[in-house]
């Protein structure tokens, strides 16, 4: 059965309807999301009629444009919780004159930069073309263009929100600073106003090599990233790819260690700065080369397709050759598919002018693990693989952690600096003393 609200354009799927357990998929096919109901919302309004309907219904909302944080979500919680899906909230604008865009909540980062490429101009975000603006703006948002910019969070310039009243507000200074980093807690982001950047030139692609020269590869990898400016930004990953037609014949079906790297200026200066790597011999492929600015979701080759998969990340205090050492021994290990250690620093270890809770990053690399999870035995055996992960590197490991590359069960006070936690909680109490939005990482 499914109930049309009387004020809701789109549709609300309940436990038993036929649509159920399409609509209630997040992006990671591994979390089992069972929530009360899903809606999906085409419109502001939608929202609001959701929001209100659940507060009559006693039953809290969960605002979701991809799914990709699914793992941070209390699945307990959302038992008791409408889903609201809000990838129907696609619309796009952007500024070319103020190198501002306006995005719905639902846009995803390839929509995103594909629009802002037509003009010449870049957003800081992701890696991945298929993770949602909103999610990765309000967690925070670390891409290629962030050792020279910051976090995509530090660009939000404004919010549209809808207030657990279902009143539509543009956000003040306060939730504005809760949102650019503090995980939205407390209303549901409608649009978004993000500053963009003006690229003129960038160069970059992936090199590879077998899995077995990890040692080897990330040592080098290490040196040239230490050396590295502002503007360059490698992240060096053991994969395991499947035998699928959309991957270069010579790494296709293989276990790789692959340097993605990207240089936000000059080819000249691109070449001159990745050249230690691609003098190193042996490699399978290198697709280093000028890329325009619509290529910076796409050059690391993410999936564009859902799969059932469980990860963990942490910071890394050091990256030491020792620290290289251990972490090429641990991709050894099978039980585990991917393997990633992404250099930050730069612009990410300074305080923003415009930096929401999350400050400066004092971690220079971010370490990140994980495997296929479509069954109980891959799923135990991966989440034995991570925690033996966390132990090898526990003398390598910050004592903060990125919420947004966390499944669920971490302290979210562990995502801030000092202090900010609270200062998050009383924004959230001020718009949500009930707490009829459940986020990731709630707290
Ligand atoms: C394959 C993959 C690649 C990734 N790559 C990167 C990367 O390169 N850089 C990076 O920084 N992160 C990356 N991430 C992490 C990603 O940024 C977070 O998981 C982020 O939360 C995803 O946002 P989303 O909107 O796609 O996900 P969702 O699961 O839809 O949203 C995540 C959470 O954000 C909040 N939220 C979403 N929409 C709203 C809204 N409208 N109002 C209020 N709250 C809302 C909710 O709490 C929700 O649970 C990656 C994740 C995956 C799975």
């Amino acid at each position: 059965m499914t109930q049309i609200l009387p004020d809701l354009d789109g549709r609300l799927v309940l436990p038993g309807d036929a649509a159920y357990d399409d609509a209630r998929q997040g992006w990671n096919l591994a979390v089992d999301q069972r929530p009360a109901a899903v809606a999906a919302a085409t419109s502001v309004a939608d929202v609001q009629a959701v929001v209100r309907h659940a507060r009559a219904q006693g039953l809290r909302v969960a605002p979701q444009s991809t799914g990709h944080g699914a793992e941070a979500l209390d699945l307990d919680a959302l038992r008791g919780a409408i889903l609201l899906k809000t990838s129907g909230l696609d619309a796009i604008s952007v500024d070319p004159a103020a190198r501002t865009a306006t995005v719905g909540a639902g846009v995803t980062a390839a929509a995103l930069a594909d629009a802002a490429a037509q003009h010449g101009l870049a957003p800081v975000l992701g890696l991945a073309p298929s993770v949602g603006v909103a999610g990765l703006v309000l967690g925070g948002g670390l891409g290629w263009l962030s050792r020279a910019h910051g976090r995509a969070a530090d660009h939000l310039l404004a919010a549209e929100v809808v207030t657990p009243d279902g009143d539509v507000v543009q956000a003040d200074d306060e939730l504005l600073f809760a949102l650019q980093g503090g995980g939205g807690r407390g209303v549901v982001v409608t649009s978004l106003t993000l500053r963009l950047h003006a690229v003129d030139e960038l160069f970059g692609g992936m090199i590879a090599w077998p899995a077995e020269r990890a040692a080897e590869v990330l040592e080098q990898a290490r040196r040239v990233a230490i050396e590295a400016p502002d503007a360059l930004s490698l992240v060096v990953r053991v994969i395991a790819l499947p035998p699928l037609d959309v991957i270069p014949a010579p790494i296709r079906g293989k276990r790789i260690v692959a340097v993605v790297a990207v240089h936000a200026g000059p080819r000249a200066d691109g070449e001159r700065l990745l050249a230690p790597l691609r003098t190193t011999h042996g490699a399978l492929i290198d697709t280093y080369d000028s890329i325009g600015p619509a290529d910076l979701v796409r050059v690391a080759g993410d999936p564009d397709a859902p799969g059932a998969a469980r990860g963990e990340g942490l910071l890394l205090a050091d990256l030491t050759p020792d620290a290289v050492a251990t972490i090429a021994e641990l991709t050894a290990d099978e039980r585990l598919s991917v393997f990633e250690v992404r250099q930050l620093g730069g612009a990410l270890a300074r305080t923003p002018e415009r930096s929401g809770g999350l400050g400066a990053v004092d971690a220079p690399f971010a370490f990140f693990a994980g495997g296929l999870a479509d069954t109980p035995q891959a799923t135990a055996s991966v989440t034995a693989a991570l925690a033996e992960i966390a132990a090898r590197l526990a003398p390598h490991t910050a004592p903060r952690v990125l919420l947004s590359n966390k499944g669920g069960g971490v302290d979210p006070a562990r995502g801030y600096a000092d202090g900010v936690w609270d200062r998050l909680r009383s924004v959230r109490d001020a718009h949500d003393p009930d707490r009829v939005v459940l986020s990731h990482h709630d707290g």
